[in-house]
């Protein structure tokens, strides 16, 4: 058996590498210095042929670039009118920003359970959390797998519930043939660095019901209008002229980041056959040890994994996840932990959330470990976290 880094052995590779990161290429450069070098920075053609380009890769009717993924929540959460009073149905295994837009419209996050197997919002959890002030469902492609999008829609049509998917970890995947983005009331995206494709910062929402793009319109820029259509004190004085109609925010993206999304948008069917071949390879390696549990698919998702995940079945092994995780960090493997719930921080306790309210999600969470994915590894790296997996569990095997 080799000796684990930790305990003085050799580590599986010289150089550390992460769980996740971007991939730019001289062409994304290109793309951004031609933007530098023009007229506009921002509020540019770059920021339009971004919208363009989303509504035509997921087949949305409209599309509205904004500053970043928490961003693009708080204009869908706008957008579907949440306001005090109401409650949000969502899922604790997420990052906090999928919770923290109910509550900048003054709403209440409910969180819903997770299916035991596939880690994503469970639709009869949702059926047992809806009151008539519930508003919206906040769905989460958990690690880039669809959420059950025929269950959720049945749930929000009976209910009249807005359905908001947050795809942050989604784009690039397909339910039942169609691509993310074109399937919820409102899907937002986000293009940090650690997602499938990057702006440095981004994010988008879209939508096909016009009257939701019209909200996200004002909502991502003040609240102000140049459209004598939408002004209600049309005819105006002059060219100068623009209203404020509704209270917004600056939530615009650059033209030099949307020119580096459009950029990578031109690879996004690269790196979502590069993610999937090294999924292929993880769940070869990985199957057929007892030690780890994987995690499952349901079968309309045509999954663009954006984080993998490992669980760790901790009855087979000698060891607890903290040091597994530092085994592995020892190894040169850095890997992370998504996600703490959401409930779980001092912040949220502090509104009255209590430990236990999603006894599945904290169960998982107990066991999980995303290990490195993301297409620029190379195959050594692939083959270098595999035998890191397989040296540690083998040191803790029971
Ligand atoms: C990254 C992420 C966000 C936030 O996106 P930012 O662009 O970082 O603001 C929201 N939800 C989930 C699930 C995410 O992973």
């Amino acid at each position: 058996m080799e000796k684990l880094a930790l305990n003085g052995g050799y580590p599986v590779r010289a150089g550390k590498i992460y769980y996740g990161r971007q991939w730019i290429e001289e062409d994304d450069i290109e793309a951004v210095a031609e933007v530098l070098r023009s007229s506009f920075i921002t509020c540019g053609p770059k920021v339009e042929e971004m919208e363009r380009t989303l509504e035509a890769y997921t087949g949305a009717k409209y599309a509205v670039a904004v500053s970043n993924g928490t961003a693009a929540l708080h204009c869908a959460c706008l957008a579907a009118g949440i306001g005090p009073g109401d409650e949000v149905i969502t899922t604790p295994l997420t990052f906090a920003a999928s919770a923290n837009c109910i509550l900048y419209c003054g709403a209440k996050p409910v969180f819903a359970d997770v299916c035991p197997d596939t880690y994503n919002i469970d639709p009869d959890s949702i059926r047992a959390h809806i009151t008539d002030r519930t508003k919206a469902v906040i769905a989460v492609d958990f690690s880039g797998q669809a959420v059950s999008h025929k269950e959720i829609r049945e749930i929000c049509e009976k209910f009249n519930l807005i359905f908001i998917e947050d795809a942050a970890h989604g784009i690039g995947t397909k339910y039942d043939g169609a691509p993310i983005g074109s399937l919820a009331d409102l899907t937002t995206f986000s293009f940090h660095p650690v997602k499938t494709i990057t702006g440095g910062e981004g994010g988008a929402v879209l939508t096909n019901r016009e009257e939701l793009y019209r909200k996200l319109v004002l909502a991502h820029t003040h609240g102000i209008t140049h459209s004598e259509a939408l002004m209600e004190e049309a005819p105006h004085e002059g060219p100068w002229y623009y209203e404020q109609i509704a209270l917004g925010y600056n939530y615009r993206i650059t033209d030099f980041q949307a020119a580096l999304i459009v950029s990578q948008m031109k690879k996004l069917d690269r790196f979502v056959s590069g993610r999937k071949e090294i999924v292929t390879k993880y769940e070869e390696a990985f199957s057929n040890m007892p030690e780890i549990i994987l995690q499952k698919e349901i079968p309309e998702s045509d999954t663009c994994r954006h984080l993998y995940l490992i669980r760790l079945n901790l009855e087979k092994l000698r060891c607890s996840r903290r040091e597994f995780f530092d085994a592995m960090a020892g190894e040169n493997v850095q890997c992370q932990i998504h996600y703490v719930p959401v409930y779980w921080f001092p912040y949220y306790r502090k509104l009255g959330y209590e430990l236990g309210l999603c006894p599945r999600a904290e169960e998982i969470y107990k066991g999980i470990m995303s290990i490195p994915l993301y297409p620029a590894m190379t195959d050594q790296d692939v083959s270098d976290v595999i035998h890191a997996v397989k040296k540690v569990v083998e040191n803790y095997r029971r």
